[in-house]
């Protein structure tokens, strides 16, 4: 059901500071007349409250005689608009005075400022979509290439909401059961099949698992996919980064150890970002504030997604002896957690045999000071990210929900332990209940002021 009792919020709706035009938002039952008592349409007989939805009517915004703006009013009758309620978009010229004065008026006339993420809570509570969707709408917002936009979009489209729902819905008609079986505790009857119940959970598990695992790709996909520049002083790790930018932002030079710090830097390759982590060069230091340096080295590296692992071209090169520097450089490439990229460079000093690479470790030949190479480099890093099939996998990129899924694994698994040990009845119900609790939290199916205040507290005003 509606929610249309709500006082009437107003926020400015596009960015902060001038455009060519602003919208600004009203949302509530208030919203047509507080509108109409500021707003002198062309055709004079409009009123706002008896005009269809998603129609757009242009006039003037006045305060008193004095005239504001020439403005397009566009309205939206409730449930038919993304809060649900009677909302109204006032598009205006983009001055700041502007936006201001008619934000003013509004107040004036009735209206109350929205706080960050009125707008979408409204569209929340009044069943418009579920919380992971709300929040799908703010990741929208923030992304910033084509991956993230995907990813967003997936969410927004309630990919695995959906899928999370129906399991939660199976799970609660055995939880009404069991809660059945509590009632009738004296007689000892079993309403609930145990051993599809079983089934029930192993399924959901499994499912949740995948979801977990997806986490740490999706955040990776989200916020740029982690690359280390690792190799020793001098063979070309800040000229690579450089080439890589295109721009000249990590230090270059001949003196071993000058890239004392990490450097990072973000670049879009067809549409996914990557964060190229250029790091001090891997070897022992006295020098302390190298040290730290080497460090920082280490852990960046445990962080990186790919590592592009940069040696000299010298004759005699082999895949094994390539493989004993990695080993020497502690990089792990036989567990397969980490995408290792061999890079040989300065291959314009020197003539090298084509050496193969394996399952293990991929091998390119480049040139960072003659940029040969980097094409390569750039498709290996895209088939990095194409084996991640974003399309059409569900990927969770939200903190939140992996807290969520983590709980409700642990509560599933305590179910299982509980059948497995016999455990009564009454103490397996509260797993049950844990479980419920955990998944319904991340739709909002079950939901409180402090959860709600959290998300929605972190949008924009006006969203
Ligand atoms: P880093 O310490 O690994 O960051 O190495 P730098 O990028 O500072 O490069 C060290 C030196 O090697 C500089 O003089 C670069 O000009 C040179 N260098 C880097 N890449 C190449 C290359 O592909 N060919 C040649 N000939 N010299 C290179």
């Amino acid at each position: 059901m509606n929610n249309t009792n709500q006082d009437t919020i107003c926020a400015l709706a596009t960015a902060a500071g001038s455009g060519a035009i602003a919208v600004i938002r009203l949302s509530g039952s208030e919203a047509f007349d507080i509108t109409q008592s500021l707003f002198f349409p062309a055709n004079k007989s409009t009123i706002l409250s008896e005009l269809e939805g998603h129609t757009a009517h242009f006039g003037l915004i006045k305060q008193d005689d004095e005239i504001i703006d020439e403005v397009l009013v566009t309205i939206f009758k409730n449930p038919k608009s993304y809060t649900g309620e009677d909302s109204v978009e006032i598009s205006c010229h983009g001055s700041v005075f502007i936006q201001q004065k008619i934000i003013e008026l509004l107040l004036e006339k009735g209206a109350r400022m929205a706080e960050p993420g009125e707008f979408s809570q409204r569209a929340f509570l009044n069943g418009k979509f579920d919380l992971t969707q709300a929040e799908a709408v703010a990741d929208l917002i923030a992304s910033e290439s084509k991956t993230a936009h995907q990813i967003a979009m997936r969410q927004l489209r309630g990919t695995y909401s959906n899928r999370i729902k129906d399991l939660r819905t199976e799970l609660l008609n055995f939880a009404s059961l069991i809660e059945l079986e509590l009632d009738f505790a004296e007689e000892d009857v079993e309403f609930a099949d145990r051993s599809k119940f079983v089934e029930l959970v192993n399924k959901i598990s499994a499912e949740i698992e995948k979801l977990i695992h997806s986490f740490k790709v999706g955040n990776v996909l989200k916020d740029g996919i982690p690359v280390a520049i690792v190799g020793k002083p001098n063979v070309g790790k800040s000229t690579l980064l450089n080439a890589l930018l295109n721009e000249e932002k990590a230090i270059v030079s001949d003196i071993p150890g000058t890239t004392r710090d990490v450097i990072e830097d973000r670049i879009n390759l067809q549409g996914t970002l990557f964060r190229f982590i250029d790091t001090a060069g891997i070897r022992e230091s006295n020098d302390t504030i190298e040290s730290i340096g080497i460090k920082r080295t280490y852990s960046q590296l445990e962080q990186a997604s790919v590592v592009l692992f940069l040696i000299e071209a010298e004759q005699n090169l082999t895949l094994e002896g390539i493989k004993t520097q990695l080993r020497d450089a502690k990089i792990d490439f036989e567990s397969g957690e980490q995408k290792i990229i061999v890079l040989i460079n300065k291959t314009d000093q020197i003539n090298i045999a084509k050496l193969r690479g394996d399952d293990e470790v991929e091998l390119i030949s480049i040139s960072a000071k003659n940029k040969t190479g980097l094409q390569e480099i750039e498709d290996a890093l895209i088939a990095y990210v194409q084996q991640f099939n974003i399309q059409s996998s569900s990927i969770v990129t939200n903190a939140r929900h992996i807290e969520a899924f983590n709980k409700s694994f642990a509560a599933l698994q305590q179910i299982l332990f509980g059948f497995e040990s016999d455990i009564p009845t009454d103490l397996i119900s509260i797993d049950v209940r844990d479980a419920l609790y955990h998944l319904g939290s991340i739709t909002g199916e079950i939901t409180n002021d402090e959860l709600l205040g959290n998300i929605f507290g972190k949008f924009c005003i006006g969203k």
